[in-house]
């Protein structure tokens, strides 16, 4: 396929930010958290099975103890994943509360500052489209990473969220470009991907701890989609 993007868009959570840290780190720093030894290297294939089972058994309740319980579970089933001995029923809940002690914290994906400032230097417009609870801008903000973006769609703001195409389109109005030359990348098939093919714009999923399978273009890391630009630009699948 051979397109001439103008604009990316950016899906926010675990993609342009991470809560906490990136998804393996995250792991591993929650299971020291929570005094829980992992073996050396574990936290990918963990965070994978995590994400993996997330998928699987669909959103977590809203709140309360089902949802300590869903999480536990989520858990439990990454430390199965990490060769962890033990009753993982009941290290899941640890885990789960050791996360609870870490609050609203959110660090940039580790190559955000070198990829925004290459698509820039591409002349690319760059916007945000995000299903968020309202404090995106002035959070982006306060990390510095605000000023990159002609426009940040949080939906809770824009009052729509992903996969309706709605949230796209204003995007692409608010930056003066047409949906077929944007580029959304997010980490989620059933959200970013579906907004982007809903929307008329280029979807490719960020799959950094490889989880997925499916037809989608997809990036393990953020910087390579300055190939995937240039394959779309030559027509040379990326
Ligand atoms: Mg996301």
């Amino acid at each position: 396929m051979r397109a001439r993007v103008r604009a990316v868009t950016l899906d926010a959570g675990s993609t342009l930010i991470h809560w906490c840290a990136p998804p393996a780190e995250r792991f591993e720093l929650l299971c020291r958290r929570a005094g829980i030894p992992l073996p050396a290297g574990a936290g990918v294939e963990a965070a994978r099975a995590g994400l993996r089972f997330q998928r699987r058994y669909g959103a977590p309740p809203g709140g309360g103890a089902e949802a300590r319980a869903w999480w536990a579970a989520v858990n439990a089933e990454s430390l199965r994943a990490a060769g962890v001995d033990g009753d993982l029923a009941v290290l899941g809940q640890r885990i789960h509360a050791a996360a609870q002690g870490v609050g609203a914290a959110f660090v940039p994906d580790p190559d955000v500052p070198a990829v925004l400032e290459a698509l820039r230097t591409r002349g690319l417009a760059l916007a945000v489209v995000s299903n968020w609870d309202g404090d995106l801008a002035p959070r982006l903000g306060a990390m510095g990473l605000a000023r990159h973006f002609a426009f940040i769609a949080d939906s809770t703001v824009v009052g729509v969220a992903k996969p309706d195409p709605a949230i796209d389109h204003l995007t692409c109005r608010s930056i003066g470009v047409p949906p077929e030359s944007c580029l959304h990348v997010g980490d989620r098939p059933e959200t970013d991907v579906a907004v982007a093919l809903a929307a008329g714009a280029i979807p490719v999923l960020y799959d950094p701890l490889e989880a997925w399978d499916g037809p989608e273009v997809r990036v393990t890391r953020l910087l390579d989609l300055l190939g995937v630009l240039d394959g779309l630009e030559t027509g040379d699948p990326a």
